[in-house]
């Protein structure tokens, strides 16, 4: 991560790890803690729930990274530092609803569909920007910036495009000064790109098998 900052010239400490927990035990979880992972991704609520329990106190922030189902939202809001993976209208709507109830601003970041794949979530980059005004009406939904996940490629360089146009949509965002939006992060890479992801704006990567290995499909 710090080589492919100092590539670009960006500062390393401006780009922060989440360790991808998803299928990894408590046990192991911990270690990656103690030594000094401070973020941690979750895609399924009930798989993060018990480890979030057992974790309580050690320094880690918890992020909700995969497909939120709206009957979920409830008990994630809140208890997530951020959830990344807001992937259209109706999901921003049900968070912003249970947030309200709960009487807490929620950390969210947009899904962005960058390569406007069919099987995969998210916005596409043109409904993204329609879509602002509404977002930025959800007053309890605090948008700090983009995540996306690419489509799947073995070289990473054919990953870079992607990345780069992730980045240039939070800019063009940003650009338009709109109230109540941060356009600071931006949540790209994942084990075999996030180098590229870096030399192309990342802040956050998420990463698992390079951290944890391989995953069992079946934990
Ligand atoms: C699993 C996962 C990752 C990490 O993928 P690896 O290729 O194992 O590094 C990153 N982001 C999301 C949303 C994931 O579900």
């Amino acid at each position: 991560m710090e080589a492919a900052a100092l590539r670009v010239g960006r500062a390393p400490a401006t780009i922060r790890l989440l360790g991808a927990t998803k299928s990894v035990d408590i046990a192991r979880i911990r270690t990656a803690i103690q030594a000094g992972l401070a973020l941690c991704g979750e895609n399924r609520l009930q798989e993060a729930l018990p480890k979030i329990e057992s974790l309580k106190g050690l320094p880690v922030e918890w992020h909700f990274i995969g497909r939120l189902q709206r009957r979920k939202v409830k008990a994630v809001v809140g208890r997530f530092r951020m959830i990344q993976s807001v992937e259209d209208l109706e999901l921003a709507e049900e968070i912003q609803r249970r947030s309200e109830e709960a009487g807490i601003d929620q950390p969210v970041l947009l899904e962005v569909n960058i390569g406007s794949e069919a099987s995969k979530g998210g916005f596409e980059p043109h409904a993204l920007e329609r879509a602002m005004p509404e977002l930025l009406a959800m007053r309890r939904l605090r948008i700090q910036g983009l995540m996306t996940i690419p489509p799947p490629e073995d070289d990473p360089e054919r990953a870079r495009p992607h990345f780069r146009r992730l980045r240039e949509l939070a800019q063009s965002l940003a650009r338009r000064d709109l109230p109540g939006l941060s356009m600071a992060e931006l949540s790209m890479g994942m084990s075999h790109d996030y180098a590229v992801a870096i030399e192309e704006g990342a802040t956050i990567v998420r990463i698992g098998t390079a951290l944890f290995g391989t995953r069992s499909e079946h934990p």
